[in-house]
């Protein structure tokens, strides 16, 4: 080690470390890495085989170019690279990886065994390697292609051992990611298997479209629209879910810039900006979108992970996309109304202006006030009578009044609201007794769903409705394996569900208290709460009732009569814990009269 004074050099290994730390974050990083390299060798089926945890073996195959002797050997030198060698290269990067540092990295934080066979040659070569350090370079036979085993994620770096998530949430990243990849490469088959059982599956595709069918159905498909090609400098291709897809999250947003599947909040504001007024603002559409741009004017070496990016011209990218979209959306090929907004810059994007900021999520507000009938109102034969729920609530106060303390008595008191008003769509505002009252509508209404959603759990009988028409739905694959594991609960909730075919149900009947159903899309909404719901650690029971209130609830932005917000009320005060939502938000804010006296300086 050289040293000199208080500053040393990093031995070599310790700075390997550290690099790799980059590189390898967490399981998925590791097959991101070796998928790409299968794809950039030309590889036309890739595998991808789990046992157990994906830290603890992970195997990634693959059918492509593979390497000699040496170049295997090299290929664990640190920046070593087949792709480039120039400095100019890195203006016109083609390939997935560049930087050769992928295998290096993996290789120094795990046991790795790498076995490849080049095209042409009669015997391959295997590779064992353990914390970078090279065991055994021997023979070895298999078919033209390269294989990749890494066991022991992080065996030598045990802090970064302690941030791993669950198997069945890494599982999960691992198949989304896999079906981002299949998105860029219809040709390429791709297959996931997990303790020896094919978890997804991906035959070879003629297009994308044909790609698209396989991972989210063909009715899913047929309702989508072609994405308009864009302009030289940056093309577009892809298709967008039409409006009535729309989804409570963007899971089913894939852009690609040049093939890398990226996260780009300018390309999602512009997205975004192209259904404008089409979709619900807290809403999100599902869309296939690729760029192709002049890899001159894209910066993809903005972080390890390759997953940002930069373009030299981004208001030219913004309004590329937001245009196509708009006018792919557009029945007639013409373009809708644009947003009263366009471009203002990446960083300093403000969207909407003016009213819009004061009435929450969307311009339903005003339409609804305009009387289109979009608001349906609750679900009449779910509610408890008025007049019995307030008798209900008052005998509940004479009766449990003494048990409780001071404080929630005064709470209980203040109930036996009649004069509501709604503010902003959002807020209901009530007289009390003792003072004023302020609801939040959607917190509240979640309360109560969740504990009805509870209670069915426990065998309370639930409400059921039938559909007049049965409705067939069909899930993308990944949710179609959210669906069945939530799907004991949806049954208890009062879904009447049949499952046939693999990825496509049957609704019969939906829970009387469900207050949207938007055909079918409700019950997309639930599974995708319930599957993004990172709370590992609470019992699924509880994740549905989440998400089936969360999803079932009323919005904010959604205008409500007083009787909808007398129900409300009333509903929210015969729960078990009227105070907060189910994450824990209040449900509601007291203001006493003493506090309004003292403010105006009555007192
Ligand atoms: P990079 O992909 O940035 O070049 P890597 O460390 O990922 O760096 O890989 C180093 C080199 O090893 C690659 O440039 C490529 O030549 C070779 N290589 C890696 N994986 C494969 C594979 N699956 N098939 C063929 N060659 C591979
Ligand atoms: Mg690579």
């Amino acid at each position: 080690m050289i040293a000199s004074g208080r500053i040393k050099l990093l031995p070599p290994d310790l700075v390997q470390l550290i690099a790799a730390g980059e590189v390898v974050e967490r399981p998925l990083s590791v097959v991101k890495e070796l998928v790409e390299n299968s794809l950039d060798a030309g590889a036309r089926n890739i595998w991808v085989e789990i046992e157990g945890s994906p830290d603890a073996h992970l195997l990634v195959s693959d059918d492509g170019e593979g390497m000699s002797r040496e170049e295997a050997v090299l290929a664990f030198e640190r920046h070593s690279t087949s792709k480039i060698s120039e400095s100019e290269d890195l203006d016109r990067i083609v390939t997935f990886g560049f930087r050769g540092e992928a295998l290096p990295s993996i290789a120094s934080v795990a046991r790795v065994k790498l076995t490849t066979l080049r095209e042409g040659d009669q015997t391959g070569c295997e590779i064992e390697l353990e914390g970078g350090k090279a065991l055994d370079v021997r023979d070895a036979g298999r078919g033209k292609g390269t294989s990749v085993l890494v066991r022991d994620l992080f065996f030598n770096t045990p802090a970064r051992r302690k941030f791993l998530k669950t198997v069945r949430s890494e599982m999960k990243a691992i198949a989304k990611l896999i079906t981002a990849f299949s998105l860029t490469t219809p040709a390429c088959a791709f297959y996931v298997v997990h303790n020896g059982r094919k978890t997804l599956t991906l035959p070879p595709a003629q297009d994308l479209r044909e790609r698209m069918t396989t991972i989210f159905g063909e009715r899913t498909v047929d309702s989508m629209v072609e994405l308009l090609p864009g302009m030289s400098g940056v093309e577009l291709r892809g298709f967008l879910g039409k409006p009535e897809l729309s989804r409570n999250s963007a899971e089913h947003i894939y852009i690609f810039v040049n093939s890398r599947w990226i996260q780009s909040a300018l390309l999602m504001k512009a997205l975004k900006e192209g259904y404008r007024d089409l979709i619900p603002r807290d809403r999100y559409p599902m869309a296939v979108i690729s760029l192709i741009v002049d890899p001159a004017q894209v910066d993809v070496n903005v972080h390890p992970s390759k997953r940002e990016i930069r373009f030299k011209d981004e208001r030219l990218v913004f309004e590329t996309v937001r245009g196509c979209v708009r006018q792919s959306l557009s029945p007639h090929g013409t373009e809708l109304p644009a947003g009263e907004h366009g471009w203002i810059g990446h960083e300093t994007w403000i969207g909407h202006g003016g009213e819009d900021k004061f009435r929450g999520p969307g311009v339903r507000g005003h339409l609804r006030d305009g009387g289109t009938g979009e608001n349906r109102g609750f679900p009449y034969e779910s509610r408890p009578d008025m007049e019995a729920g307030i008798s209900f609530v008052r005998e509940l106060l004479t009766k449990e009044g003494g048990e409780e303390s001071p404080k929630a008595e005064t709470d209980r008191e203040d109930v036996g609201l009649v004069n509501l008003w709604q503010l902003h769509g959002t807020y209901i505002l009530g007289e009390t007794k003792g003072g004023l009252v302020l609801i939040d509508q959607h917190a509240a209404h979640e309360r109560i769903l969740y504990e009805h959603a509870m209670g069915s759990f426990k065998g309370q009988d639930r409400a059921s409705q039938q559909l007049l028409f049965p409705l067939v739905l069909d899930f993308a694959k990944d949710e179609f394996e959210n669906f069945l594991e939530m799907s004991q609960w949806l049954k208890k909730l009062g879904f009447d569900l049949v499952v046939f075919g693999e990825r496509t149900v049957l609704v019969r009947g939906i829970p009387s208290s469900l207050r949207r159903w938007d055909e079918g899309q409700a019950l997309r909404d639930i599974v995708d709460f319930f599957s993004e719901d990172s709370g590992d650690e609470f019992p699924p029971e509880e994740k549905a009732a989440r998400a089936f209130a969360c999803c079932g609830a009323v919005n904010a932005g959604e205008v409500l009569n007083q009787q909808e917000m007398n129900w409300l009320i009333n509903a929210l005060f015969l729960t078990k814990v009227p105070d907060g939502d189910p994450h824990g938000r209040p449900t509601f804010i007291r203001v006493s009269l003493a506090e309004l006296e003292k403010r105006f300086g009555r007192r």
